[in-house]
């Protein structure tokens, strides 16, 4: 390793300054990336008292000059940096110099430390910055660093550290997160003795299977995707797997562990339309960029970076974990197709033999799919005015409940299916589909219809002009602040003499609205509505094309559009056990 040096001040005055040391969790922080950044293969960290008696951490990194030990605790001297410009060639995760100084302060320190080559190694004592001990010692190389009694010499400071229990979750999360990073390197942790973790070195995924647990690591897709000089990689979950916070997301960029607005808003972007807004997916995301395109140098504890592309890492983050939720289609139509399987009984198509039609053309044998299943209703959905059914409602398969929901028997039990949120699903996917390329299919209107609009909505239909056909309108202007609508999208029904499109205009308000949420105003001004009797055939149109969907579990802002209740369960709640009767 580089000698330490100290920083000249014109370097050190470039250097994002702040508080390093807050709590237990920034020393442990600090002193793991110094470990880290001397290639330690094995790191062992023993805290007390949730860090505030005692943290230890042990490395069998490159060591410590012997001569550099007192020069590593004094301000801005580092080995890993000489001049500002380095900080955008730097690999390593330190580069300020200053941690070993903040944290000797505050505290006991001790620093033992053999380097590599040498015979004898060293350890200095200090208290409160003030050097107590200086002798020579062998142990193997690595560096052991002991800091004692934080804050011991600023009771002030040591008041406003929480719990024992909650100082160590931070820790806990903190060497989880530094886990994923480097599966590589060897972690162990023990709290008061206790062993709390313990890591072997291994492969990324089973390193992410060991952090987050088996119960969590079926849920999660991995991804990679590269542009250019940046790659991204990582798992994310999938829609089945969500959490009410952000604690198990962990996003790092060349290594280092950040909390990013910009890649946490793109992962967000990718999971919109497809988890509640209020719920967070599991993410382990790791950012490779040129160090020169990055700035490590904006947070003193260096949990924010900012990037010089910006855009094209938003966009690369984003699309990664977009396709890498989509690719899970497959399986996911598996497990829709095991609903439906339950929802229609084999013993409906009995005088069908297997794999026949009734002419006798083999159909395709492709496993766990039924063609009728994923075809696209020949019919537009929601003819107008095809209520003349009213009545049929109700038969041994569909059955409307106060015209909002969809009931189905099941084998086990029944499925609740809500019409509004399971047409917006329907609408939502088709039309992004539309917008990327597939024709929407119009139905004209027999008189086409001259709409006035408000200057609000004109300035707002001006800005969606281009995106309108994609969703299956035909409009264009017609004069003063009126357009002329022509055809409108097939499956639609409440067009209502063009009030329909008046609300989507009204919805989208000032600034350039995002395609997404055209998207959701469509969808969701289009869609049948809770309290409008639908018949059979649009009952079981319905569900059919739900099942088609993407993701035909939850309405495009996340909410769900079926419930399964089960037998058992109702079973439980009229406290039935087996062989009750009477
Ligand atoms: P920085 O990491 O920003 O350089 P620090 O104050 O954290 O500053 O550390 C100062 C210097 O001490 C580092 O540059 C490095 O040379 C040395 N050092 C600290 N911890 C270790 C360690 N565990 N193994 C080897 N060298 C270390
Ligand atoms: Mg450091």
């Amino acid at each position: 390793m580089a000698r330490i040096q100290k920083l000249a001040p014109e370097t050190t005055g470039k250097i994002a300054a702040g508080e390093v040391v807050e709590r237990p969790f920034n020393v442990v922080k600090e002193l793991v990336e110094n470990a880290l950044d001397a290639s330690a293969t094995r790191i062992v960290l023993e805290i007390e008292g949730g860090g505030k008696r005692s943290i230890r951490i042990d490395d069998d990194g490159t060591g410590i000059a012997a001569g550099d030990i007192p020069m590593a605790v004094e301000n801005y001297s580092t080995s890993k940096i000489s001049k500002i410009e380095d900080i955008f060639r730097v690999r390593s995760l330190g580069f300020r110099g200053e941690a070993l100084a903040s944290i000797n302060a505050v505290s006991r320190m001790t620093i033992r430390s053999m380097e590599e080559g040498m015979e004898v190694g060293r350890e200095v004592r200090w208290a409160g910055g003030e050097q107590r001990e200086d002798r020579p010692l062998v142990r193997k190389v690595g560096t052991e660093i002991i800091v004692e009694d934080l804050f011991f010499n600023l009771p002030a400071r040591r008041k406003f550290l929480s719990s024992d229990a909650s100082e160590t979750r931070r820790i806990v999360s903190a060497i989880q997160g530094f886990a994923l990073a480097w599966p590589g390197t060897a972690f162990v942790m023990r709290s008061n003795g206790r062993e709390l973790l313990s890591f072997p070195a291994g492969t990324l995924e089973e390193r992410v299977e060991m952090v987050l647990g088996p119960s969590v690591f079926p849920h999660l897709k991995p991804f990679s995707k590269s542009d250019g000089s940046l790659e991204v990689s990582g798992y994310v979950s999938m829609p089945s797997l969500t959490k009410g916070n952000r604690s198990s997301q962990f996003m790092f960029v060349n290594g280092r562990y950040v909390r990013d607005k910009l890649i946490g808003h793109a992962v967000r972007q990718a999971y919109q339309s497809i988890i509640p807004g209020d719920r967070f997916p599991v993410v382990v995301l790791m950012l490779e960029t040129p160090p020169e395109m990055l700035d490590v140098n904006v947070h003193p504890s260096k949990a924010e970076v900012r990037f010089e592309n910006e855009r094209d890492v938003h966009r690369l983050v984003s699309s990664a974990v977009r396709e890498a939720l989509e690719d899970r289609t497959i399986s996911f139509r598996d497990k829709v197709e095991s609903v439906y399987r339950s929802i229609f009984p084999e013993d409906n198509s009995s005088d069908t033999p297997a794999g026949k039609d009734p002419q006798g053309i083999s159909r395709t044998a492709e496993p766990g799919r039924s063609d009728w299943l994923f075809q696209e209703s020949p019919r537009p959905l929601f003819e107008k005015d095809g209520g003349g059914a009213h009545g049929q409602t109700s038969t041994g398969l569909y059955w409307q409940l106060h015209d909002s929901y969809i009931m189905i028997e099941i084998r086990g039990g029944m499925v609740i299916i809500d019409q509004h949120a399971a047409h917006e699903r329907i609408l939502y996917d088709k039309a992004r589909r539309n917008l990327e390329g597939e024709k929407a299919i119009v139905q004209s209107l027999l008189f086409p219809a001259t709409i006035e609009l408000s200057p609000d909505e004109y300035d707002s239909f001006e800005k969606i002009v281009d995106t309108l056909p994609g969703l299956g309108f035909e409009a264009e202007p017609f004069g003063m602040r009126t357009i002329i609508v022509r055809g409108i999208p097939a499956g639609v029904r409440n067009w209502d003499d063009g009030r329909l499109l008046r609300t989507i205009l009204a919805d989208l308000g000032r600034g350039l609205p995002a395609t997404d949420s055209i998207l959701r105003s469509f969808a969701c001004h289009s869609a049948v509505r809770a309290g409008e009797r639908l018949t059979l055939e649009e009952m079981e149109s319905l569900t059919d094309q739900l099942f088609a969907t993407e993701f035909p579990f939850t309405c495009p802002h996340g909410r769900p559009t079926m419930l399964r209740v089960e037998m058992r369960e109702l079973e439980k709640r009229f406290q039935r056990t087996p062989g009750t009767e009477g």
